[in-house]
């Protein structure tokens, strides 16, 4: 039953909204008369094709997608793109830059030296990635094809408030917003490629979103594998092979859900909302919580933060539990705790992340 859903503060796959998971519950086993599920029918059948399009399309509207960018589902995580970006956009052994703000973006540009000659130019690894630098202090390569961010680096909690000038020649930005994608609005148009695992904000897992502008794609590297090529998907609409069918279904229903709320302005308000109770609470706890990341570039999805008596952390994640929080632990190579609240977490949640933490604080404090 509903009242036995929890809250999920895990970072991915994480909560849905349940309007969505009901919708698609009523629709399980005979989608819109066809007599079948989603998950049961042909990608070629009209049924499917109305799916992928409505998302596409509403998608498109969501973030005001313009003409000249391709959309595109795909399967193999964000973790494929980071080598999707180098062999579409780079030959061999081209400069390509990478702004590392946390170990997502620290991993794509690892992906991306197979493919590329990566310069990494500038990374807050040294001080446990906790800032963005001033972009002005930045030496950018005016050869490079293009610069790699990471929007919100989901295990450190660090976000772009605003993005970079690109200075190379193409003025190319690529970036993995797999974890504040749709979390609010964006001009697209400031980035080549954008990319983004859908477990997060937009579906279940399985699904690859890419945005990507059409003229920069049609020059992937030979080795190319075909399923990686974007122009091959852009050209057959993301339906070169079988699509993670179910999925794209499911993110369409996100999409439909996020325009019914008023569309991405909106759900930035509430995310902001939800953001200021979290850190509001952590600000003023007198030190007993304490958030490492710098105040201007905190992310409004993954909250990390840690106790002044650090060996409480592991009550402090069971009694949560007790009282239906779960998904709290901080990611295995950092610790502590991280609650993510992506667009799905209610402002109830957070409240009650928040009235659990002093009531925690008032019998360990
Ligand atoms: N990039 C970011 C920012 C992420 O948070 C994640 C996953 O958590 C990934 C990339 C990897 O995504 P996937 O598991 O879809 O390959």
């Amino acid at each position: 039953a509903a009242e036995d859903r929890i809250f999920n503060f895990g970072a991915g796959p994480a909560v849905l909204p349940e309007k969505v998971l009901r919708k698609a519950q009523s629709e399980l086993l005979n989608w819109h008369g066809s007599g079948m599920s989603v998950m049961e029918m042909s990608h070629r059948g009209k049924d499917f094709i109305s799916i992928i399009e409505k998302a596409e399309a509403d998608l498109r509207t969501l973030l005001s997608i313009p003409q000249d960018y391709a959309v595109l589902f795909l399967q193999g995580g964000a973790t494929t793109l980071f080598a999707s970006a180098s062999l579409n956009l780079c030959n061999p052994g081209d400069p390509v830059d990478y702004l590392v703000t946390g170990s997502w973006g620290d991993k794509a540009s690892k992906e991306a030296k197979k493919y590329a000659k990566v310069n990494v130019i500038w990374s807050g690894k040294s001080e446990n990635y906790v800032r963005i630098p001033d972009f002005d202090e930045l030496e950018q390569n005016p050869d490079a094809k293009y610069l790699h961010i990471c929007t919100n680096e989901t295990i450190h909690g660090v976000e772009f408030k605003n993005y970079p000038t690109p200075k190379n020649k193409n003025g190319i930005i690529v970036a993995d917003m797999s974890s504040n994608f749709c979390s609010k609005p964006v001009d697209v148009t400031k980035f080549g490629l954008i990319y983004a695992g859908a477990q997060k904000n937009v579906g279940p897992s399985g699904v690859a979103i890419v945005i990507v502008r059409k003229d920069l794609i049609g020059k992937a590297q030979e080795i190319t594998p075909i399923m990686l090529d974007l122009k091959i998907q852009a050209e057959n609409k993301s339906l070169y092979n079988t699509p993670p069918c179910f999925g794209i279904y499911i993110c369409g229903l996100v999409f439909e859900d996020l325009l019914e709320q008023g569309g991405l302005m909106e759900i930035e308000k509430k995310n902001k909302k939800k953001g200021e109770t979290l850190y509001d609470a952590i600000d003023n706890s007198n030190g007993f919580y304490r958030c490492p990341v710098e105040k201007s570039v905190r992310s409004l999805m993954n909250v990390p933060f840690t106790l002044e008596r650090s060996e409480l952390e592991a009550e402090f994640i069971k009694e949560a539990a007790k009282e239906k929080m779960v998904g709290l632990k901080g990611h295995r190579s950092v610790g502590g705790i991280r609650a993510s609240i992506y667009n799905a977490m209610t402002l109830l949640g957070v409240e009650n992340l928040v009235a659990f933490m002093e009531d925690f604080k008032a019998r360990h404090g």
